[in-house]
């Protein structure tokens, strides 16, 4: 009891513990974890596209309206990857800060049929996670001036954790030769880890989970994996697995797992976390590269 009554008056004092933590919207479960960590106790995420769902393809619900509706800061990836973004903030009248995430990432595009498409998977690379994290707590001082020393040092903490797992991500694709470096995956999603550790990613899908697959696409992985160039096969969390399944079956190759993309995984899945979800994949793709 005496400790409860301590613990109170410091809450009196410093007028922190008490009071309600503030309401703040992130489009979708990556970011939404992102938030939770530099925001801490002081601030209450909700996520619009939650855990294992696809955001490219995400039609907003009456319910975000409701949420954003209370929310003073609406976090989100930018980069195109939210289609519906525009028209849920036209729609609700949303007045509130809108944090973009990525703001300042050195994006890259791919060639989709013809098109240039900036990729917005910018996440898939720790370097830019620890840019997420400071425009987060940018974002976050300037609705909460009061909380911002919290927040800046919340992210600080925070970077070097995405730093220390960086280094080890790293490691872990050094210890690969580069030839094998090759991966076959859903969509498009892996752009950035490519280019930030050294990996191969080719899929039937591009940036968007919206674009069909054409024929040629899978035909051509079909035959990249018949002449063993390409033996690691994956299937994402998030999106349909039946186009790698189709080409693993056609070729006989063995399925390595899901990925976690675009999305976390549901607690106890072992990826709900953005942490645990780049430890997971890694966990997954080392061993895969490498024939095992
Ligand atoms: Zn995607």
């Amino acid at each position: 009891m005496r400790a409860l009554l301590a613990t109170f008056s410091l809450a009196l004092l410093t007028g922190t513990a008490l009071a309600a933590p503030i309401p703040v919207v992130a489009s979708f479960s990556i970011l939404g974890d992102m938030v939770k960590q530099v925001g801490g106790d002081r601030v209450s995420v909700t996520t619009i596209v939650g855990a294992n769902a696809d955001t490219h393809v995400y039609e907003p619900k009456p319910q975000d309206a409701v949420v954003l509706g209370t929310a003073k800061a609406f976090f989100v990836n930018g980069l195109g990857f939210e289609g519906w973004f525009d028209r849920l903030v036209e729609a609700t009248g949303f007045k509130g800060e809108v944090v973009t995430a990525s703001a300042g990432v050195a994006t890259h595009t791919m060639d989709e049929d013809g098109e240039k498409i900036t990729d917005p998977h910018a996440w898939q690379s720790l370097t830019n996670g620890k840019l997420y994290v400071a425009n987060i707590a940018k974002g976050l001082c300037a609705v909460d001036a009061e909380g911002c020393p919290s927040y800046e040092s919340n992210a600080a903490a925070y970077s070097a954790q995405l730093g220390a797992l960086d280094a080890e991500v790293k490691a872990a694709i050094a210890a690969v030769p580069e030839t094998e470096r090759k991966v076959i995956t859903t969509h498009d999603a892996f752009g950035y880890f490519a280019e930030a550790y050294g990996v191969t990613f080719m899929a039937p899908e591009g940036v968007s989970t919206e674009s069909e697959a054409s024929a040629a696409d899978v035909a051509r992985l079909i035959d990249q994996v018949k002449a063993a160039s390409v033996k690691a096969l994956f299937v994402e969390n998030m999106s349909d697995p039946r186009l790698v399944e189709q080409i693993a079956a056609e070729t006989g190759a063995k399925l390595g797992g899901a990925l976690y993309s675009d999305a976390l995984s549901e607690p106890g899945e072992g990826a709900a976390t953005y942490l645990d979800m780049f430890r997971h994949n890694i966990g997954l793709l080392a061993p895969a590269l490498e024939g095992k």
